[in-house]
């Protein structure tokens, strides 16, 4: 078996800190090769949940196994993970090289085997012209990957990323996310890649898996969770801006509104959630049909979005720039795509 390559798997994984219930019963298996991104709002448990598979952790319940072995009793140099933090920390007295170099060093390898494993790696990520530098020489995104270069010699089975990008600028964080990928590409490695970046997630993830309060709430390629959202949650954390949900009642090939008399050609029955995206949202000239009023336009380059008010709700429509709309003008709504949830859960329907 290619040892830089090794799924993963979490059977009932739980993790408390005293009577908190940080990790509550998580299954998930990830593939080998497999680029899986982690996102749920702050405190959720993600870098908890990277902890503990990296060991730094040890569980409170369940089990996890890498490459078909039993890994939760293993220490942390045992499970062949190595993980790349948001403040990494490079040795400030240490080149490149050495940086790169010193996990192998520590593991007693020579030499000639520690240059190969930093050369190889410094090559993947460009490094290589600077490999006689020191780190105060080096930009913040140089310096973010000699701290990806540092895992990368060691070559492990499974990589872990909390938050790696999330100290560099827009500009230079768009640069590493295109890194990255490429990366992934080239040594076809299994991460886990936890993030906050909504752009981030949907463009390097094979899967994401969406955590809230320390349970999964869906796992799914990043269009499953856009198109499918499993719940209220997913639907309004997934996607920017965000869904809309209305509270609604289904009369057939109809609906209404709470709060509006006017019934909407969007089908249901009883009492549900109607979400809708931005994207979702067309605008057609008043005529017979519902009809909002647009409080402001919001330009954002190619597209613009419009905040309309809708009776007592709001709304947002994205539509292409240049726009003709204005505040105050009168528009006709048109629901392209709705999402059901279940009014109590906030399940899908
Ligand atoms: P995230 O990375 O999703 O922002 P964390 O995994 O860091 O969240 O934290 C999840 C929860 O666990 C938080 O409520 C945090 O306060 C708590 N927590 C994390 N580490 C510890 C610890 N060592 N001791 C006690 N509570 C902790
Ligand atoms: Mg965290």
């Amino acid at each position: 078996m290619d040892a830089s390559k090794s799924s993963l798997e979490l059977k009932s994984l739980c993790k408390r800190y005293g009577t908190q219930d940080v990790i509550q019963s998580i299954d998930a298996k990830v593939d080998a090769g497999e680029y899986l991104v982690l996102v749920g709002p702050s405190g959720c448990g993600k870098s908890t949940l990277l902890r503990c598979i990296a060991g730094l952790e040890e569980l409170s319940g369940g089990e996890l196994w890498i490459g078909g072995k039993r890994a939760d009793e293993l220490a942390p140099q045992d499970r062949d993970v190595a993980m790349v933090f948001q403040n990494y920390a490079l040795y400030p007295h240490m080149t490149v090289e050495q940086n790169m170099g010193f996990a192998l060093k520590v593991q007693g390898q020579p030499p000639l085997v520690r240059e190969a494993a930093v050369r190889d790696a410094a090559g993947l990520l460009g490094l290589t012209e600077l490999l006689d530098r020191l780190p105060a020489e080096l930009s913040g995104g140089q310096r973010q990957r000699v701290a990806m270069g540092r895992a990368i010699v060691r070559q492990p089975a499974v990589f872990l990323f909390d938050e790696p990008l999330s100290n560099l600028d827009a500009s230079l964080r768009q640069h590493m996310r295109v890194e990255l990928k490429r990366l992934h590409k080239q040594i076809g490695a299994t991460i886990v890649h936890v993030t906050h970046d909504q752009v981030e997630a949907l463009t390097l993830a094979d899967r994401i898996m969406v955590l809230d309060q320390g349970v999964v709430q869906q796992m799914g390629t990043p269009r499953e969770l856009f198109d499918r959202p499993a719940n209220t949650f997913v639907a309004q954390f997934i996607g920017a801006p965000s869904m809309t949900i209305l509270p609604a009642e289904g009369k057939g090939a109809t609906s209404l509104v709470e709060g509006l008399e006017q019934e909407i050609e969007v089908s249901g029955e009883g009492p549900y959630l109607m979400g809708i995206r931005p994207t979702d949202l067309g605008l057609q000239p008043v005529d017979h049909g519902p009809c909002a009023v647009i409080d402001l336009v919001e330009s954002h380059g190619a597209t613009a979005l419009l905040h309309l008010v809708w009776g007592p709700h709001r709304l947002m429509a994205q539509v292409a720039e240049p726009t003709e709309f204005e505040p105050g003008d009168e528009v006709g709504l048109v629901f392209r795509k709705v999402h059901r949830f279940d009014e109590q859960t906030g399940e899908r329907i």
